[in-house]
């Protein structure tokens, strides 16, 4: 079946991450063959030609970890301690002014930029609470359905911190009233709870009620006595959860001595947990309390890939209290992967795309016949070149469809 509207692409002389040259035919939302450049077609379709010469081709990254709801409030909202507790007493004196409109407008432009970029699906959390209500998800939800031919977008519901007890009740029964109104994956920040170990229990109890997966905030904090991540591990293993489960940040285990990372880090494993590093952020927001000797925010990455964890790399925050400088580029969280996280540009490229897809529950792409057609071209000559210059020339296609296309021009006088 012909997708309608769709004519098969032909990208040409597109340099290949592993650096060959090739020529990928594309029809129908999927890749039909990858030749070598300069093989002739083989067949009669008449291909809309690409050059991508002085490109490089890669798998779409996806987002596995937003904050669209609070995205580009930075001209409004500032934190001036710079650290969680700060951009978190800022959002909640904010929520007032956060109406349906506002947060539907700040959102859409977010995700234009986000595609624009290269990002073809986007994992956001959304709070919900009861000053907030439900409105972030319910503006989410508008806007997934109006833009799902552009991005694929997953709605986490993020309680506020404070699930358990009897003074947590209101939280709990927004919690549920948010996943009624759309969000399809149940959230929260049980660090920051009064008890984190009921926590784990209450949000895990609620996930088992609805039947549906779980991404929390974890362990946002250096730390290394709050170790929510171990109890999440416990309790998944104990109840045999049968759903997805993602910890996000999870910073503390970075900073535990090498024994407990890998300790936790196999407990991890076998509670089949995925886990999202967020280095825009958690360098932003984490190591406040230090003059010198500072901890880098990032989770115990190595120990967690040499277990055997799904471990992606997120931007979180896309200027807001929580991070300001947030770029909306998959190449920055790849970049800072590499240089804060000590990862190959080969692996951090996979923590935004490969990883990311994996933990979402997304098709993976792959550069070869049969894969989804969702892809980003990038003007560099190498995938290392690609994160390090980020440029913003590039061409995004998903389900075989160009979505977006960027060139820059520069003008430079005679003297260059
Ligand atoms: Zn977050």
């Amino acid at each position: 079946m012909t997708i309608v509207g769709v004519e098969p692409i032909l990208m040409t002389s597109a340099t290949l991450p592993n650096g060959d040259l090739r020529d990928v035919y594309i029809e129908n939302g999927s890749i039909t063959k990858v030749k070598r450049t300069g093989t002739p077609p083989s067949d009669n379709l008449r291909y809309r030609s690409i050059d991508l010469q002085g490109y490089v081709l890669l798998p779409a990254p996806v987002e596995p970890h937003a904050h669209l709801d609070k995205a580009l409030l930075v001209n409004r909202i500032g934190n001036p301690s710079g650290d969680l507790t700060g951009a978190i007493n800022a959002i909640r004196a904010a929520y007032p002014s956060m109406t349906r409109e506002d947060i539907t407008d700040r959102a859409y432009l977010a995700v234009v930029e986000a595609a624009t970029k290269g990002y073809t699906a986007i994992r956001t959390h959304s709070d919900c609470g009861p000053t907030l209500g439900v409105r972030s998800v319910e503006a989410l939800v508008s806007l997934r359905t109006r833009l799902l031919d552009i991005v694929d977008i997953q709605i986490v519901a993020l309680a506020e911190p404070g699930i358990t007890g009897a003074q947590g009740r209101a939280n709990r029964e927004t919690l549920v009233d948010a996943m009624a109104a759309g969000a399809t994956l149940l959230g929260g920040c049980p660090s920051i709870d009064d008890d984190p170990r009921a926590a784990v229990g209450e949000l895990m109890a609620i996930a088992r009620e609805l039947e549906c997966d779980v991404d929390f905030h974890t362990d946002e904090t250096t730390d290394p006595s709050m170790l929510a991540l171990k109890y999440l591990a416990d309790e998944v293993i104990k109840t045999g959860f049968n759903h997805r489960v993602t910890a996000s940040h999870c910073v503390s285990l970075g900073v535990q001595d090498p024994s407990v990372a890998r300790e936790v880090s196999i407990a991890v494993a076998a509670a089949k947990i995925s886990i999202i590093t967020l280095p825009q952020t958690n360098l932003y927001l984490q190591g406040r309390e230090r003059k010198t000797n500072k901890q880098r925010g990032l989770t115990a990455i190595a120990d967690l890939l040499n277990a055997g964890v799904c471990v992606a790399g997120g931007g979180d925050n896309w200027r807001d209290p929580f991070n300001p400088m947030g770029r909306i580029d998959p190449f920055e969280t790849a970049s800072l992967l590499v240089s804060a996280g000590h990862l190959s540009p080969e692996l951090a490229y996979e923590m935004v795309s490969t990883n990311a897809r994996d933990l979402m529950g997304l098709p993976q792409v792959r550069i070869e016949a049969g894969s989804p057609a969702d892809l980003l071209a990038v003007r560099a000559g190498s995938l290392a070149e690609a994160i390090a210059s980020a440029s913003e020339s590039r061409i995004v296609m998903r389900a075989g469809r160009i979505l977006s296309r960027s060139t820059v021009t520069s003008e430079r006088d005679e003297r260059f």
